[in-house]
């Protein structure tokens, strides 16, 4: 059992980092509330045990002062409730003021306090010492469990950890469920280990190809980073998205992979467009001799085929970015069709890990979350630890 789920919390006042940063309209209504709904088995376990819960976030990019649209107050009637209205949720209007802290001190168990936007002191992205000791003061206990912002070295994310004792601070469920898996697809891979990238730029994930060369058994590359790795071995690929200053470095990586043994899967064909448009004219192409005027906006059937057989046969898969242009439901059936392959994969047995924010939207789009293993809550976070980075929000709990 892990140091959380041992943890009596009857009695203590709980400083919960978590990552309500979700996307609201322009009335505020939150339009995906799975980052909320992702940290409530953390919070309902604290309260369970009879603890208060302090939950400090951050929201949006403020410039370093209170800003409105950025308010966490907006998400205070939702958090009230996915908590089940029973629970008495707080608001304080400044994290660090006088009213956070009289709130957290007359706290009783089953209580919640939600701290104002995080981000209105510029001294938490800066990752300022005597901001986050006021911070460390609200609670008794550190319960991180803000995965997606793991990555940052911020006051509420790492530096705060130093205040208290060991024993006293620890990752939430949510956080221990996102490291144990992504360890397990970095450290235990079963093999044949798969990674599936797409996207649309090469240079968002060299250092993650990179890392992944020495680890996976099959890499297999769609979206529009594919065509630059086409174009780098000379194939002509039309209007297709190419990073020019790349090309080097893809036949770089290229010849890594042919020294190392692991396998590159390209898409041979494509479905091809005149514009970037779902109105264009499509039709299937060779990726490797796209006419001029023409773009490859998805992976071709044979592609599918191809990338299937690759991922049928895995026992490891993690995905990192759509096929194509899913937002156009003309350029949507590859990532429609490779994730349905890494659900049929996961049936048979193998262990799958969605993350980074396009793939997950493309699985939630299709309804097939709950037909991978897990899907990470981390963007920016994940990758980083792909890339083979120590994540200063995991380090700070663990060293
Ligand atoms: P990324 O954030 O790098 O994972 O890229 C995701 C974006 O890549 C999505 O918005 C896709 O529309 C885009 N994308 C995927 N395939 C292509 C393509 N063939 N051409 C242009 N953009 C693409």
């Amino acid at each position: 059992m892990s140091t959380f789920s041992n943890y009596d919390f009857k009695g203590k006042k709980v400083l919960v980092r978590v990552d309500f940063n979700v996307p609201l309209d322009k009335l505020y209504n939150i339009t995906d509330d799975n980052r909320m709904r992702a940290t409530i088995p953390t919070i309902q376990k604290i309260l369970n045990d009879g603890g208060s819960v302090i939950l400090m976030s951050h929201l949006g990019r403020p410039k370093g002062g209170p800003e409105d649209k950025y308010s966490l107050r907006h998400l205070v009637k939702h958090l009230y409730e996915l908590l089940g209205s029973n629970t008495h949720v707080f608001f304080a209007d400044d994290c660090i003021g006088e009213q956070a802290y009289l709130t957290s001190s007359m706290m009783k168990g089953g209580e919640v306090l939600l701290l104002e936007n995080l981000r209105f002191y510029k001294e938490e992205e800066a990752g300022d010492e005597a901001f986050a000791q006021k911070l460390s003061k609200l609670g008794d206990v550190y319960v991180n469990d803000a995965f997606g912002t793991a990555h940052r070295a911020h006051a509420s994310t790492a530096v705060i950890a130093q205040f208290f004792e060991p024993g006293k601070k620890m990752f939430g469920l949510l956080m221990e469920a996102e490291v144990t898996n992504a360890e397990k697809v970095m450290h235990n891979a079963e093999k044949p280990f798969t990674a599936i990238m797409g996207g649309a730029k090469v240079s968002d994930k060299i250092l993650l190809i990179e890392n992944l060369l020495s680890r996976a058994d099959n890499i297999i590359i769609g979206g529009g980073m594919a065509y630059t790795f086409w174009k780098a071995q000379g194939k002509i690929v039309g209007n297709s998205l190419v990073e020019e200053d790349r090309l080097p470095l893809a036949l770089t990586l290229l010849e890594k992979a042919k020294a190392k043994g692991v396998k590159i899967y390209l898409p041979m064909d494509s479905t091809i467009a005149d514009q970037f448009s779902n109105d264009a004219t499509t039709t299937n192409s060779e990726s490797y001799g796209i006419p001029s005027g023409w773009m490859g906006l998805d992976i071709g059937k044979k592609a599918i085929a191809d990338f299937t057989e690759v991922i049928m046969k895995s026992r490891t898969i993690i995905w990192n970015g759509p096929m194509g242009v899913f937002e156009m439901a003309k350029f949507q059936a590859g990532t429609k069709a490779i994730a349905e392959a890494v659900a049929a994969a996961t049936a048979k047995g193998a262990f799958s890990l969605v993350g980074g924010g396009d793939s997950v939207a493309a699985v939630n789009l299709f309804g097939l979350a709950d037909q991978v293993s897990y899907v990470s809550t981390g963007g920016g976070a994940l990758l980083e630890y792909f890339e083979g980075k120590v994540l200063p929000g995991i380090a700070a709990i663990k060293d």
